[in-house]
């Protein structure tokens, strides 16, 4: 099935209804629908509103944020002048690091005093990333994207050279946060909103659901249309990624199937299990392909991209793409079924094992 046949098994209740350009739609009592633009291939991001009240005072919890530019900053205004009621922002909750969710995070604390919300892992790695020049990239990235096949001398350059794509984002962080933890409780406008961490995205993302309302915040982790990016980077060359986002998954399956998913990218939905049996049913169909291609002869993630990836990819791209290669291989390797082998030229190859 193609995507959008997929997409035709989800029932979505506002059809192909979208928030006005910093205008609001609300999606459950006390929940307000907010979309902002983004300048990448993935063009946008859904952020939430949530009624709140706290310390006796009325106001807002925000659920994400967007990447900090002068057209976000202009967004957020009219969004401040229109859509509080008047009210103030009080907390501002974010889903996990990166820069789409958190970009703006210190300027919105900042502005309206208010607390910042984070798991513990992705605070610490936001920090990190946006404090140490190159914390994500320059010579590491390059060695390890070689290690796993990438030869061309001139692609190597050009990621060895790459500034940090991440502090333009994300310029800087709240000096201060308050832990989400998983299964812990956030209470916000009277309701609680239980929080569901999730693996292989993000370090460590929350989720939030609330019984009440029975509305899931899935952030990236449940996505209508597209496949949550998973992949793994230099930073933890060993990790098993793709395993870690099928289990966390699966976590949302207690949650009844009529939940309204409130996904960061794509419209609001109703059919979470359908949807998460989708995205196992699509892994485990890449993994038979890239179980098909080393049958034939070891291969490295880079020799994997043409199984994984139909369309032809640019240098930005390849990136990602590397990582999500790995996470492929690297699952099929910690069960058993590739072996892993530094061959003579420094390249990781995988093949059958025996
Ligand atoms: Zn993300």
């Amino acid at each position: 099935m193609n995507a959008t046949e997929l997409e035709r098994a989800l029932d979505y209740p506002w059809g192909d209804d979208l928030p006005a350009a910093a205008g609001t739609l609300e999606v459950a009592p006390g929940v307000k629908w907010l979309r902002m633009t983004l300048p990448f291939v993935l063009n946008h991001i859904n952020l939430w509103l949530l009624r709140d009240r706290i310390d006796g005072r009325d106001g807002w919890t925000v659920v994400d944020c967007c990447i900090d530019r002068p057209e976000s900053r202009a967004d957020w205004e009219s969004v401040f002048a229109t859509q509080l009621n008047g009210l103030p922002v009080l907390r501002v909750i974010v889903t996990h690091m990166h820069p789409d969710h958190i970009g703006l995070a210190h300027w919105l604390c900042e502005r309206w005093n208010a607390p910042l919300w984070i798991s513990g892992t992705d605070y610490q790695t936001a920090r990190y990333a946006c404090e140490v020049v190159n914390s994500f990239g320059g010579d590491r990235l390059a060695q390890y994207f070689a290690s796993h096949g990438m030869t061309n001398a001139g692609d190597l350059e050009e990621i060895r050279n790459r500034k940090s794509y991440y502090r333009n984002l994300v310029p800087t962080v709240p000096a201060s946060y308050t832990r989400l933890l998983d299964g812990g409780t956030v209470t916000i406008g009277g309701n609680a909103w239980r929080c569901i961490g999730g693996y292989g995205h993000a370090p460590e993302h929350m989720a939030l659901y609330c019984e009440a309302l029975d509305v899931l915040i899935s952030g990236d982790m449940v996505l209508p249309r597209i496949s949550t990016n998973v992949s793994v980077y230099e930073m933890e060359p060993e990790a098993d990624a793709l395993t870690l986002f099928l289990d966390s998954i699966d976590r949302f399956m207690p949650l009844p199937e009529d939940t309204l998913v409130l996904p960061s990218h794509g419209k609001p939905f109703k059919g979470l299990h359908t949807r998460i049996q989708q995205l196992h049913d699509h892994h485990r169909d890449r993994l038979q392909e890239v179980m098909e291609a080393a049958q034939a002869k070891p291969v490295s993630a880079y020799d994997v991209l043409p199984v994984l990836f139909k369309r032809p990819l640019d240098l930005h791209q390849t990136t990602f793409a590397l990582g999500e290669s790995v996470a492929h291989l690297h699952r099929l390797w910690y069960a058993g079924k590739l072996k892993r082998v530094r061959d003579a030229d420094g390249i990781l190859r995988f093949s059958l094992p025996g």
